[in-house]
């Protein structure tokens, strides 16, 4: 067979959450909690499976769960959605990624992405036939380089992927980078596609700047959201797209055929459970906590703290520890001291490897005792 991806592997999430359930390491790599859900929206998909919400969903997902997602955006971010046309719920945030990019990349489009980059965005854009343009960011900051994203646009710039709070960095957009993007893609055919799924993940009492807020980004976005970050239930495999009405109707013919539709009675309970807004309102303080209690636990340790202002990643640097290559260490830590990290240099498509580890803190306090214990003593 011809590889159409041959330089793609399996993914790190799944290589290191492998190794850590192969050595019995705690798994602080792949980014899902180690908490359940809340026990009231799995009474909900009970509930709604014994209402009968079992057969297909309508394709752009229930119009019950749609006005719900529409009127979070609104009270979020002032911008209003059409359930109708502008909303579609898919199986996570990932799809939603995939199927924009598929939607509207022809072959030779060039797509800008910053570096180091969630991984499933180069492989869609290459399946489509698409150039990857890439630009890495620096640490500790991470700052997008505005000037330098000027001069990589040209009259084949198609598509802007943006992604904050970021993984793996989790680092966030201001107001200026807004500003920024906003001069850079007024009046040209420029489409952007936002990966929101950490949207509720910002600390330190600072606003997540989502493309719904600016209708001149707006009208060129594909947001992807994830219900798995909000609820803490990644395995339910789903999320949801916005997007104008004609970006969205061109979203759909791929998605149509991609899954159809996404499963009936999650859908009906998540429908349900948003009704109440409190259910969101306090999950950046919820993250904030596990962020400082991690960060304040390594403070201990041999490594470098980089920023954290976003998500539920926490990066760290090793240069003052070893030399080894990053994909090296991260799997001696997890064989010999037991904690299981991503290696930064995976989110490059370049040899990039600036000895930077990821750590995930969406755990249990006594998981991150356990965990700190281990990486005090590297
Ligand atoms: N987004 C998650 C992470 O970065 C994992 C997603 C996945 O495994 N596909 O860890």
């Amino acid at each position: 067979v011809t590889s159409k991806l041959p330089q793609t592997g399996t993914t790190i999430f799944t290589v290191m959450s492998a190794l850590a359930a192969e050595t019995g390491a705690i798994n602080l790599s792949q980014g899902f909690p180690d908490y359940d859900c809340p026990p009231e929206l799995v009474d909900l998909v009970t509930r709604a499976m014994k209402d009968g919400f079992n057969q297909y969903a309508p394709m752009a997902g229930l119009m019950i769960l749609r006005e719900q997602i529409s009127i979070k955006t609104e009270k979020l971010y002032g911008a209003t959605y059409n359930p109708d046309t502008e909303i579609t719920v898919t199986a996570g945030g990932t799809q939603a990624i995939f199927t924009a990019i598929s939607a509207v990349i022809h072959p030779n489009d060039e797509v800008i992405i910053f570096e180091p980059a969630y991984d499933s965005y180069a492989s869609a854009i290459k399946l489509m036939g698409g150039i990857v343009k890439s630009l890495e960011l620096e640490p500790p900051d991470y700052r997008i380089p505005w000037d330098m994203v000027k001069r990589l646009i040209t009259s084949k710039t198609r598509m802007i992927i943006l992604n904050s709070p970021q993984n793996p960095t989790g680092s966030i957009l201001s107001k200026t980078d807004i500003d920024e993007l906003i001069a850079i893609v007024k009046g040209q055919d420029i489409f952007i596609l936002s990966d929101e799924v950490y949207e509720h993940l910002v600390y330190d009492g600072q606003e997540h700047q989502s493309m719904a807020r600016y209708p001149e980004l707006r009208k060129r976005s594909f947001i992807a959201v994830s219900f798995g970050k909000l609820f803490h239930s990644t395995g339910w495999k789903i999320g949801y797209c916005l997007a104008p009405a004609n970006l969205m109707q061109e979203f759909r013919k791929v998605h149509q055929f991609l899954v159809f539709s996404v499963n009936t009675p999650m859908q009906a309970a998540i429908a349900e459970y948003l009704k109440d807004e409190n259910v969101y309102a306090g999950l950046p303080a919820f993250f904030q906590q596990k962020r400082d209690y991690f960060r304040n636990g390594l403070k201990n340790s041999r490594f470098k703290l980089l920023p954290c202002q976003g998500s539920y990643f926490q990066c760290v640097s090793y240069q003052d520890i070893t030399d080894e290559k990053d994909a090296d260490l991260a799997i001696r830590i997890t064989r010999e001291f037991g904690v299981a990290s991503i290696p930064v240099s995976a989110f490059y498509s370049k040899a990039t490897d600036h000895h930077i580890l990821r750590f995930c803190f969406a755990k249990r306090q006594e998981t991150l005792d356990k965990a700190v214990e281990r990486l005090i003593k590297i």
